[in-house]
């Protein structure tokens, strides 16, 4: 294996590019992130494209081309989340105690640094039993257009590893989720007559009653292996114009946790149904404003098991495992493409004030990676 290339520095390189997600503003916040994936793969014998997805921002494909007919495919992001409130400089990485530091140097920048480093390891010698694609993409921390212009490339690969940080760890299962706002209505009125009349507050509260109890209920019985039960929990709720006013709309919003085979939409036309069959008038269920789809691939597949050799080879937990979070290996997923999601650094440090990854996650991943990328993992059947 080639030594030439420092993935410490790598990741370091990338923390000083700013790539803060621009949430709903038209800005080409990563183009820079994916400039500089391009120039370095190109410099490291592997051909590279910027495809826009939208707003002047671009996802990064490379490409190195191997022996077999197969493509796999690496996804990782190429934005983070807001910098504000960090206590360790966000796009000065510094390295203190074996961790480096830095606004992304763990979500998801140490992850991309490990895959492009694994890439060139692999140009640099061989044998490659099939063609790797590396694809950077946009916006996966706030709307997932990246991972949804990426299903449109026409790659149809054998299997895809997304790059999170797992701690190490092989993801093969996580959830999906829906969230929608419910409303309720009362006629209103002054506060001293509140006889007779439906007070939108207080009908939310039955709501929240119901969904709290005999809804969840029924969920706590569906319980799925890695990941447990599907959940449902009030988030936030909002009513009444006065304290001397007899509130005429209530809003509160759940965050439903889904598994795999709900469908999120199938889950919320669902509850509708039955929230409206208990109260016919004066309630509204809007269209969910989120929707994210649950992650359950089978640990019989090709990949999951030359993964899992590939981390008892190098001593580290062959396990699979599932978390609660979201990834872009659901979006994949939907394609029919077996995923596993896999990474350096823990979970727990992304998005944190002093996220960090440490060096040693940087390495190790590495050489899991690179032996991964050299075994065949053919389609074998079924995919
Ligand atoms: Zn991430």
């Amino acid at each position: 294996m080639s030594l030439v290339i420092d993935v410490v520095d790598l990741v370091s390189r990338m923390v000083r590019i700013p790539s803060i997600n621009p949430r709903g503003r038209p800005e080409p916040a990563e183009t820079p992130m994916a400039e500089f994936v391009a120039d370095w793969a190109r410099a490291h014998g592997m051909h590279a494209e910027l495809r826009e997805v939208r707003d002047g921002r671009y996802n990064v494909v490379v490409t190195l081309p191997g022996d077999g007919p197969e493509t796999l495919l690496l996804e990782t992001h190429l934005d983070t989340v807001e910098v504000d409130g960090m206590s360790v400089p966000a796009h000065e990485p510094d390295v203190r105690a074996g961790l480096l530091y830095g606004r992304g140097a763990c979500d998801a920048k140490g992850p991309l640094a490990v895959f492009l480093a694994a890439m060139a390891d692999l140009a640099a010698a061989g044998p490659r039993p099939y063609t790797v694609v590396l694809v950077g993409v946009v916006d996966e921390e706030h709307l997932y257009r990246g991972v949804v212009a990426l299903r449109g490339y026409g790659l149809d690969p054998v299997g895809a590893i997304v790059g999170e940080p797992t701690s190490l760890r092989l993801v093969t299962a996580h959830k999906g989720c829906m969230r929608c706002r419910i409303t309720t209505r009362g006629p209103g009125g002054h506060s001293s007559e509140p006889w007779g009349k439906t007070n939108a507050i207080a009908f939310a509260a039955e709501v929240v009653d119901h969904l709290a109890g005999e809804h969840a209920a029924r969920l706590d019985e569906d319980v799925r292996p890695l990941v447990g039960p599907p959940s449902l929990a009030v988030t936030m709720i909002e009513g009444g114009s006065g304290p001397n006013v007899l509130p005429d709309r209530a809003v509160i919003t759940i965050d439903r946790r889904t598994v795999a085979g709900e469908d999120p939409h199938e889950v919320w036309a669902a509850l509708r149904a039955e929230l409206v069959r208990r109260w016919p008038e004066g309630l509204e269920v809007a269209e969910p404003h989120v929707v994210d789809y649950a992650l359950q691939t089978d640990p019989d597949l090709p990949l999951v098991r030359e993964f899992s050799g590939a981390l008892a080879a190098a001593e580290l937990d062959p396990g699979v495992y599932g978390v609660g979070h979201g990834t872009d290996a659901s979006k994949i997923a939907l394609d029919a493409v077996p995923c596993v999601v896999f990474g350096p650094g823990s979970i727990a440090q992304a998005h944190m004030p002093d996220e960090y990854v440490p060096v040693a996650d940087l390495h190790t991943a590495r050489s899991v990676l690179v032996d991964v990328l050299r075994r065949p993992l053919s389609r074998g059947g079924s995919r």
